[in-house]
């Protein structure tokens, strides 16, 4: 459905540096299938509002390719750059950008009101779809109402109604629930997810929070500073971070560092201050290489007392910290030198200076190059 090749954009100007570009975007590629979800999550900065307004057509990029449903939007090589209102994209921006002076139904039928004569629909028709638009979003009852007595969650809906009125072939979602409160924001997620399945909606979708991004996406890109780390489905990038920049943005994670020395069938051995890990890898490590093992808090067990070892990837270590956290009981354990994060059911609970025995499963550790 859209397919982005080598895209590059840069800003003038840098701080400090009249005559430095920004460089926004080094060169990213995608490919989204119809009917997903596909998200971009990264901090702030790195680029992910850049890229959405690149394939919207709302920015020029410097190189690169972009197509959707087989149709070129824009190829520097080939010289195409389809306007913005050619490629007739939906877009849903973090401030929602609604028209105060206008109604409900006014703000949703500008965007048609405001298109070419030759691409405008009639009269009849822009009535029908608006109406169309504002029952999917269940806001027909309030059509009337001026645009700012909405709620928050109200609004948000009304700008994806905008969206949605031009019948896009792509929904591009900039942050689109950052301004509504937690609770609110929550319940948008499981919406906007059921709105994008039901209609069979292709979207892009841009967050800073990962477990927006979990929870909606068919397939996530994890950004920094202007590139792709990682793209998987949610559990490969959760379960199998290919890095500790997306293994520490998405969730928490302990990495523990270590030298590969071998390999047993499917496992590589890495040697750390502790013991050896026995840890699968999606990439092949170079034996030798120095590594960090990424492993969630939630993948490790504890045990009371200094129980024998009687298999691999268990430890001996002290209890440090705890801290109960409702759901669960996080508890700092000093292994040696190093400090592990072992989160534990709520019935789980051991204080300060109590000898535990850690199993790290095996199959949820993750090989990450060391820094
Ligand atoms: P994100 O949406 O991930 O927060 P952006 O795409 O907005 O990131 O920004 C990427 C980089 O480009 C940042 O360093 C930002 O300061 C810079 N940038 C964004 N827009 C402009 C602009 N219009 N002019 C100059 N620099 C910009
Ligand atoms: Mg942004």
């Amino acid at each position: 459905m859209l397919e982005v090749q080598n895209l590059v954009k840069s800003y003038p100007g840098k701080k400090n540096d009249p005559h430095g570009r920004v460089q926004a975007v080094k060169g990213i590629s995608l490919t989204v299938g119809q009917g997903k979800m596909f998200t971009m999550l990264g901090p702030s900065g790195c680029g992910k509002t850049t890229t959405l307004r690149c394939i919207a057509g709302l920015e020029t990029p410097d190189a690169g390719e972009i197509s959707v449903a087989g149709q070129c939007l824009y190829s520097s090589t080939q010289g195409v750059r389809l306007r913005a209102y050619e490629r007739g994209l939906g877009m849903v921006f973090q401030s929602y950008a609604i028209w105060p002076h206008l109604n409900v139904f006014r703000n949703v039928s500008f965007p048609l009101e405001v298109t070419p004569r030759r691409y405008r629909p009639g009269r009849k028709e822009i009535k029908e779809r608006v109406e169309r638009a504002l029952d999917v979003v269940q806001l027909g009852h309030l059509a009337d109402r001026q645009a700012t007595d909405l709620s928050g969650g109200q609004q948000q809906r009304l700008a994806l109604a905008r969206a949605l009125v031009m019948e896009p072939p792509m929904l591009l979602l900039d942050e689109p629930l950052s301004n509504l409160d937690a609770r609110l924001r929550d319940a948008m997620r499981f919406e906007l997810k059921r709105l994008q399945r039901d209609l069979g909606l292709t979207a892009i979708y841009v967050t800073h929070d990962q477990t927006e991004a979990l929870a909606m996406s068919d397939s996530i890109a994890v950004m920094r500073d202007g590139v792709i780390e990682q793209i998987g489905r949610p559990r490969e990038i959760y379960d199998r971070p290919a890095s500790k920049f997306v293994a520490d943005f998405i969730g928490i994670s302990n990495f523990i560092d270590g030298v590969v020395v071998g390999r047993e069938s499917s496992l590589y051995e890495v040697r750390t201050d502790h013991g050896s890990l026995f840890v699968p890898a999606l990439v092949e490590p170079a034996r030798g290489s120095r590594v960090s093992v990424a492993i969630r808090p939630e993948h490790i067990t504890l045990e009371k007392g200094h129980m024998e070892l009687t298999g691999a990837n268990m430890w001996h270590g002290q209890v440090k910290t705890r801290a109960f956290l409702g759901e669960a009981v996080d508890h700092m354990v000093m292994v040696g030198g190093t400090e592990v994060r072992v989160r534990c059911n709520p019935k789980v609970s051991f204080e300060e200076g109590t000898e535990v025995t850690l199993t790290l499963d095996q199959a949820m550790c993750s090989i990450t190059p060391a820094d």
